[in-house]
């Protein structure tokens, strides 16, 4: 499992993120949703161990994150603002993790053809990060994170920025890689619809809280508070 054990963050004084309890088991899909500024990135970012707890514990499978390697960590994250290598083509940015953890070059080039494939980069491979537009550099930024099949899947709205048809191959790609693989994933969005349909639970966060965590049908039809009520539209 993947705990936040009473973790709590903190910019100059204030709490971004406050005493959050959160225990994600292993192979499940939990999908954060909650307004903008809520935390989501700065959760997903302390769960990376990009980001230190100000107060807290994160544990994976029982152990302290903060005293693991990344290696040893074994997560692959999706960054909201995608955070490509600028001096690496889209290969080169699809293939980097993969030639980190020594896979071999037999598996990178059957592992890349398929997600260029899915995620319809071939016109771009040769191109800088710099010359892509928002939606391609998403792709990219998608594509790097499931080619690493790692065992914990970090997605911070990963599909805000893609095309309808896109999106639902890309989707579909997300839970094909967790199914699969048995990956656990963290998958923030906005989008409500989006969260019922990939939610194994879904959590709602407000101002750095969780204020409900439990199944997308439990979260639409018995929320917990008003907030939940109106967030996802509980007719009331
Ligand atoms: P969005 O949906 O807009 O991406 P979010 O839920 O991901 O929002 P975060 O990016 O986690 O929100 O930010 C949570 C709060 O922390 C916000 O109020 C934000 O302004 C603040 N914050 C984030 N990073 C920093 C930082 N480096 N320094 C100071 N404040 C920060
Ligand atoms: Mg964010």
């Amino acid at each position: 499992a993947l705990e936040l054990n009473k973790v709590t963050k903190k910019y100059k004084r204030t709490d971004v993120i406050s005493k959050m309890n959160l225990k994600v088991r292993n192979g499940e899909f939990l999908v954060l949703l909650g307004p903008s500024g809520c935390g989501k990135s700065t959760t997903l970012r302390m769960m990376a161990g990009l980001e230190k707890p100000s107060d807290g514990q994160i544990l994976i499978d029982g152990k302290d994150a903060q005293k693991m390697t990344s290696y040893e960590r074994n997560i692959a994250m999706v960054f909201q603002d995608y955070a490509l290598y600028p001096n690496m083509t889209v290969y080169q940015n699809l293939e980097y993790a993969l030639k980190v953890h020594k896979v071999r070059k037999n598996e990178r080039e059957h592992r890349l053809k398929k997600i260029i494939a899915t995620l319809d980069l071939a016109a771009y491979r040769d191109r800088l990060p710099g010359q892509l537009s928002g939606g391609q550099k998403q792709r990219v930024a998608l594509g790097r994170g499931m080619a690493k099949k790692s065992r914990i899947f970090l997605l911070d709205e990963p599909l805000s920025n893609i095309d309808v048809q896109l999106r639902e191959k890309a989707r579909d790609e997300i839970q094909n890689l967790h199914e699969k693989n048995q990956q656990t994933i963290v998958y923030v969005t906005h989008d409500q619809l989006e969260a019922m349909a990939l939610g194994d639970r879904i959590a709602i966060i407000n101002e750095g809280k969780i204020q409900m965590i439990d199944t997308p049908d439990n979260i639409y039809n018995h929320p917990a508070n008003l907030f939940v009520a109106k967030f996802v539209g509980t007719p009331q």
